[in-house]
């Protein structure tokens, strides 16, 4: 079993720097000067947040006889955002300073309070306008000349799109209750103060499954118990530290207007405890809207007791770029000091973007460069597997270690003779020798 020490990062600028530096996440459109609220994700960052979402897919969806898997547009025809309410109350509370016009989330306080302190610095008055609601969807244009007049929405949740395929999911794969739909994609949000490197984007990624069960107060309560659990052990099955998450209900009027109960689980960060995932008790209040407005019978029918009534959906939303973040905040780990400084992304196994480095000892051998190479060939079909010949082995091992990869591999001269490499673990810093005909089961098991 691997250890996991979990020191989460004391600060995020200490990520922000290392995501830049080892081409995980970087500023959007940063040759132009950025785009508010936009990252994009590099050669490391894209791997270990799809490996995120694969996690979540195998087990969300694969591993279960209950859920099944949707991809829906991000275009969505207008009138889905009425019906689901977006359009009437998706909105946050504005104010804008009088002084220079920057415009603010009222309701983040810790935002307000520095912009306060900037101004008093500079001895300048500070007073805001009087809140108004700002709606967050993201309007866009498409068509013809005539229907770009009229705007549409980039969906401000990934959500709707499930609902509004209830019937044909039930159509096509006639599901029994309960069951759920799960979908991960792109969502997008007008927000009005993006910050804190991605946690706040204005274009981000959900995953998310809509559990729909029988419309009872039992069911309900049992159903949303039971995946109020599940996402809390998902997180800690993947090495996130317990003592760092927590669940924290919403009060009646902090819920969001669909919400009957609703928790959240936050991560313990460096700029406060926050959320990035979400369990709603949504009741019937989508599928009901959706039939009033589009006319169309959103209901099911038991198949053995003939009943017919329209569902509840329990949902499970969260973010995978919050995620994405807060697996990195809690692997970052430092240890020694001086020369003998270690940073090491302990992350898990199944979420670490390269699974396994191979090095031949010295770069300058052709019989240990042609003996690695092939050894780099068969693990690259079996595993995400980085190739380094550079510099000296400590060095090649701790910049491993900075990315998180759990295991590197290194040819030595003993090799040519024996067919035994060394295998160097990320967390234990342990080596030993390893048969080359046995390393790819050998990895196996230990990256399973
Ligand atoms: P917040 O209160 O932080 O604005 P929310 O309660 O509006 O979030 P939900 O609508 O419940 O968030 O969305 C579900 C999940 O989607 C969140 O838990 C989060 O992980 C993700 N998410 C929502 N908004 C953003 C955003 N602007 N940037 C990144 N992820 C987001």
């Amino acid at each position: 079993m691997l250890q996991y020490l979990h020191m989460a990062a004391k600060d995020l600028e200490t990520i922000v720097a290392l995501c830049k530096r080892r081409g995980f996440l970087f500023p959007g459109s940063e040759i132009y000067g950025g785009f508010g609220g936009t990252w994009d994700y590099g050669p490391l960052g894209v791997e270990l947040k799809r490996n995120i979402k694969e996690a979540w897919w195998n087990d969300m969806v694969h591993r279960r006889d209950d859920v099944v898997g949707l991809d829906a547009a991000i275009m969505m025809n207008p009138k889905v955002w009425e019906a689901s309410g977006h359009v009437e109350s998706f909105a946050d509370p504005l104010v804008e300073c009088k002084t220079c016009h920057e415009r603010i989330r009222a309701d983040q306080e810790d935002v307000i309070k520095l912009h306060e302190e900037g101004h008093r610095t500079n001895k300048e008055e500070v007073s805001w306008t009087a809140p108004r609601n700002f709606n967050l969807l993201v309007k866009a244009f498409v068509g013809v000349v005539e229907e770009a007049e009229r705007p549409i929405y980039l969906r401000g949740e990934i959500t709707q799109g499930v609902y509004v395929n209830f019937r044909n999911v039930v159509d096509s794969v006639h599901p029994k209750i309960p069951f759920g739909i799960a979908q991960v994609g792109k969502a997008f949000r007008n927000e009005i103060t993006p910050g804190n490197f991605t946690f706040r984007s204005r274009e981000f990624e959900q995953m998310e499954l809509q559990y729909f069960v029988k419309p009872d107060e039992a069911e309900g309560k049992k159903w949303f118990a039971y995946w109020k659990q599940a996402r809390m052990d998902w997180y800690v099955s993947l090495g996130m530290g317990k003592e760092h998450l927590r669940f924290r209900e919403h009060a009646p009027d902090e819920r969001a207007h669909y919400a009957k109960e609703a928790w959240d689980i936050e991560y313990h960060s460096p700029f406060g405890w926050k959320e990035f995932e979400g369990i709603h008790h949504r009741a019937d209040w989508d599928l009901s809207r959706h039939q009033k407005f589009s006319g169309k019978d959103l209901t099911y029918t038991d198949q053995e007791s003939g009943e017919q009534y329209t569902p509840w959906g329990i949902e499970t939303s969260g973010g995978a770029d919050r995620a994405t973040l807060f697996f990195l905040l809690d692997a970052y780990d430092e240890e020694g000091g001086g020369d003998d400084r270690r940073v090491v992304l302990r992350l898990h196994p199944r979420i670490a973007p390269l699974k396994v480095a191979i090095f031949p000892l010295l770069a300058n051998k052709p019989a240990l460069i042609e003996k690695a190479q092939s050894i780099y060939k068969t693990l690259k079909h079996e595993f995400v597997t980085a190739w380094d010949a550079r510099g000296n082995i400590g060095k090649r091992y701790r910049s491993q270690d900075e990315i998180g990869t759990p295991f590197c591999v290194t040819v030595d001269f003993d090799t040519l003779s024996d067919n035994t490499v060394t295998m160097r673990d990320r967390d234990t810093m342990k080596q030993e020798r390893i048969k080359i005909d046995e390393l790819v089961r050998y990895l196996h098991d230990r990256l399973s």
